[in-house]
């Protein structure tokens, strides 16, 4: 991981900051104290991670043939986890501190200092600590009734595959994707939303024939079309990094691994993780379940199991990306320069006086494009101080409805980053906002 210089660690702050003031994300049950590793996001986040997931899913699923979607529950049957491993090794390595009591990772600890309370050589042994949340299904808590809050979406996918073979018409290759909720009872939650207890994963698993070369090449392919998907949606090229696993670092059932990082404020973490894992787990499942989850290949009139190639993203973490990105500091202004096509508010339409009939055309203007789009309707201070907000909330347009409005029905439509201002016709504003949202 590079490490993060001062700047950057002021970076982080000033980010999570305007984070918790223009309610993007505040602290879970703050009212109580909040809850470590979990995260709610206000009006502006819900926006803002509603559109990286749209954007994931129209990529990903929408505009193609070869991969359809499921949405799967959280609890699953325990077996499932058995099979695909966790129960015996989701585990991280852990000590305590027997001064502060406080709990570490064992792989984090550098002299063997405590990183809370600075005390030397004080740790318990290191334990092996399972990362899954337990949990009982039904009114008696006993051993039969326990399982587990999923800790990734993907085992509901594998756990599908032969209803969607046998119910869809997808052939090899193809893919069944997932976005949702994934629990994972982190020791150190951190870095705000990077690192928390409960996130959101949207994963594919694209089921290729099981050749190696053919596999190589769809390892290939996804790996270039995810990192590309980053740029496409705004990430600077220079903080987007992709690193190929060396062999020592695969799971045991991974043929090749490649990790989408991003230099956060931070240091340099992963995003995302693009991974070969063989026909591992549907071999796994067909074993435990004593279900047959081999495909026919009515092609080549082959049955096989598929090798899976699985792009696997964190929404929480790809959020944080493109915030940390769009934050720029001006010597006058703070402003988040997403793309417009994530950016939580599209357009804010501002009355400039309250001048007879002016406000009724703004509300007009207002009502007709928020149909389209999400839109803020200001009417309040001096217009410098409205442009400042929507730029601290990263709205591409500004729609100013003014003195000349009513008579020449124009009406001022101002971009963020450039600042500059075009005059436009009232009947004009939408193709104007739609030109700039769909061709961006
Ligand atoms: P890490 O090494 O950072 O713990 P991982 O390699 O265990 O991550 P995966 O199991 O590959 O992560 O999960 C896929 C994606 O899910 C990650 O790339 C990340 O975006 C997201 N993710 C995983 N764990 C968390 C978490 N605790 N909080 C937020 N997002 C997470």
């Amino acid at each position: 991981m590079a490490s993060p210089t001062p700047n950057s660690e002021q970076k982080m702050q000033s980010v999570v900051s305007l984070c918790r003031r223009r309610a993007f994300i505040f602290q879970s049950s703050e009212i109580y104290g909040g809850l470590n590793g979990c995260w709610d996001y206000g009006p502006l986040g819900v926006e803002l991670k509603w559109n990286i997931k749209q954007a994931w899913w129209r990529d990903m699923v929408m505009s193609r043939d070869d991969v359809v979607g499921v949405d799967c529950s959280i609890l699953m049957n325990p077996r499932t986890w058995e099979a695909s491993g966790h129960v015996q090794s989701f585990t991280d390595p852990m000590v305590d501190c027997t001064k502060c009591k406080g709990r570490f990772r064992a792989d984090q600890i550098s002299n063997n200092q405590c990183p809370s309370c600075g005390t030397k050589n004080s740790f318990t042994e290191t334990r092996q600590f399972n990362l899954m949340f337990k949990t009982y299904v039904g009114a008696v808590e006993d051993n039969s009734s326990q399982t587990y809050l999923r800790p990734e979406t993907c085992q509901g996918i594998f756990a599908n595959f032969a209803n969607i073979v046998s119910t869809s018409r997808v052939k090899v290759p193809f893919g069944i994707a997932q976005i949702g909720k994934a629990f994972r009872n982190e020791i150190n939650p951190r870095n705000f939303i990077f690192r928390s207890r409960e996130f959101e994963q949207m994963e594919m698993e694209f089921f290729v024939r099981p050749e190696p070369q053919e596999a190589e090449k769809w390892f290939e392919y996804w790996k270039t079309f995810r990192y590309d998907w980053y740029l496409k949606h705004g990430i600077s090229k220079e903080r987007l990094h992709l690193r190929i696993h060396e062999p020592s670092e695969l799971a045991h059932y991974a043929a090749g691994c490649a990790d989408i990082e991003y230099d956060f404020p931070f240091g340099r973490s992963e995003l995302e993780g693009v991974a070969n894992r063989t026909d591992y787990d549907l071999k796994k499942h067909s074993e435990f379940s004593k279900k047959d989850l081999s495909y026919f290949d009515a092609e080549t009139q082959k049955r096989y199991f598929p090798y899976v190639i699985e792009p696997s993203a964190g929404v929480d973490r790809a959020l944080l990306a493109f915030l940390c990105d769009a934050y720029t500091e001006e010597p006058e202004r703070v402003v988040l320069k997403f793309h417009p096509k994530i950016a939580p508010v599209k357009v804010a339409i501002f009355p400039l006086v309250n001048k007879d009939g002016m406000p009724d055309l703004a509300e007009k203007i207002y009502k007709e494009l928020k149909h389209r789009w999400n839109c803020f309707y200001d009417d309040k201070g001096a217009v410098g101080r409205r442009y400042r907000r929507q730029d601290e909330a990263g709205t591409p347009f500004c729609v100013t409805v003014d003195g000349e409005s009513t008579a020449s029905y124009t009406v001022t439509i101002r971009e963020r980053d450039s600042m500059l201002q075009e005059r436009v016709a009232i009947d004009q504003i939408q193709t104007y906002v739609a030109k700039r949202l769909e061709g961006a």
